[in-house]
């Protein structure tokens, strides 16, 4: 998330709200229709998830509740203010932002304090609220008073509150008002039999809850597209199984931890995930001794898709997703794209086919993944590459190429090798935040 995407209210005003709560927001969801209850259940889970281990419930549980359209997240058991500003026996807010940053179907959030649904006790919260931004020296160049009502039954429309809470904030601060783009937007929700003020909206990633809309096996080498594909996919509500192919022992195990630390960077906070190490140096060996040289990467992408579906079909995953962006590299032009995938029944994803390399290093950069795809490493594609990789090849050339192999038997082989591991989001290798 980029700083142009939070409202432009200063952070700090965060610590006069004795912040009780945070309001969660997804838009996607809301068309969902008939399903909608479905997605909502996959997004609170996904939210408790990220957010286990920080609330004060059993076994560190955040309590997480649906709210008219909306989650709302408890911080902590009451209204104790601590010197920050935060009830210090609730959640640690900057954590709980951090990993909600993180979760797929949230559109936006709020920090926020839980008080009485009457314009006469927001106003009057808003004036404690001001008074200790004074007296913590902020003073925003302007403000606005932003009202949103989810009942309709309450004796005043969101305009008559805007004017009204605005005109006691003036008043007692001096700061000017401004209704586009305002230094610090007030944010007053009246929902249900409560209301909540919150002084900024942080953007989440938004996109549909993890296991929302079914798994997947993404193909994760340690370059810089595959963790982006597999992010994308997984944006789209997938759960991913992530498979890895590696040349060991001609390449070193930093390239598999490499692959290990993409795949616990592209899941949320708690999230966790299957992924296969693949040996796959035998088989390089075999095409290597058996086939002709300009094929080798293409062959070494049917194997890969044969084994990849093989797993899918175990596992239960619906379609595979490669890192693949059209003429980036000889294995991905048409012609190639089609020779490899003739080896698979279930259906190929491509996020990012139609992407160019810079809008894909943007992509890796905002997810945070670059910094660790461009350690040097060497993938097992660059295992004797050939001089002059065919740029052509045609469905036929490769099934003439792989009568020198026993297709069957090497599947059976890579299947019988694979080592699985289960990886959790938001961890680091050797430390876990839990
Ligand atoms: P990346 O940056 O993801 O490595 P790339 O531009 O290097 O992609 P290729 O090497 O042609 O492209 O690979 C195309 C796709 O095939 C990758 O995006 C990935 O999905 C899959 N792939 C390639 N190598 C491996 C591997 N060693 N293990 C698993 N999948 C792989
Ligand atoms: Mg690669």
């Amino acid at each position: 998330m980029t700083d142009s995407e939070k409202d432009k209210s200063p952070e700090t005003a965060r610590a006069s709200l004795c912040v009780t709560h945070v309001l969660v927001h997804y838009d996607e969801i809301a068309l969902k229709g008939g399903n909608r209850r479905f997605f909502e259940n996959r997004l609170a889970k996904g939210i408790r998830t990220a957010l286990k281990g920080l609330g004060t419930g059993e076994n560190g549980q955040c309590r997480v509740q649906p709210k008219h359209g909306r989650f709302l997240v408890k911080l902590g058991r009451g209204d104790t203010k601590g010197p920050d500003g935060t009830d210090p026996e609730g959640a640690p807010i900057e954590e709980v932002c951090r990993r909600l940053e993180t979760v797929f179907g949230v559109a936006r959030f709020s920090p926020c304090v839980r008080i009485d649904p009457t314009l006469e006790n927001a106003a009057a919260r808003l004036e404690e609220l001001v008074d200790d931004m004074v007296a913590r020296g902020i003073s925003p160049e302007s403000f606005a008073i932003v009202t949103h009502r989810a009942r309709k039954d309450l004796p005043f429309q969101s305009l008559d509150a805007n004017k009204h809470l605005g005109s006691v904030v003036h008043t007692r601060t001096g700061w000017p008002v401004k209704l586009k783009n305002p230094d610090l937007p007030i944010h007053v929700w009246f929902v249900d039999k409560d209301a909540f003020i919150a002084v900024e909206r942080v953007a989440g990633p938004g996109g549909l809850p993890a296991g929302s809309t079914g798994r997947v096996v993404c193909l994760l080498s340690g370059g810089i597209d595959s963790p982006v594909s597999s992010y994308r996919i997984m944006k789209r509500g997938t759960s991913p199984i992530f498979v890895h192919f590696h040349s060991a022992p001609h390449t070193s195990t930093e390239s598999q931890e490499k692959v290990r630390e993409l795949a616990i960077k592209i899941l949320h906070h708690g999230q966790r995930a299957r992924l296969y190490m693949i040996p796959f140096a035998a088989t390089q060996q075999r095409i290597i001794t058996e086939c002709p040289a300009p094929l080798r990467v293409v062959l070494y992408r049917r194997y890969m898709i044969r084994a990849a579906e093989a797993i899918a079909l175990r596992d239960g995953a619906q379609a595979l997703v490669t890192g693949d962006s059209l003429g980036q590299v000889a294995s991905q032009t048409l012609e190639n794209i089609d020779t490899i995938a003739r080896v698979a029944t279930l259906p190929i994803l491509r996020p990012l086919v139609g992407m160019h390399k810079a809008e894909i290093v943007d992509d890796a950069r905002a997810i945070g993944t670059y910094e660790t795809s461009i350690e040097p490493h060497d993938d097992c594609c660059s295992f004797l590459m050939p001089p002059n990789p065919a740029t052509r090849s045609t469905p036929e050339q490769l099934e003439e190429a792989e009568e020198a192999l026993d297709t069957e038997a090497e599947i059976a082989e890579l299947l019988e090798k694979a080592e699985v591991e289960t990886i959790v989001g938001g961890q680091s290798l050797d430390d876990s935040f839990e």
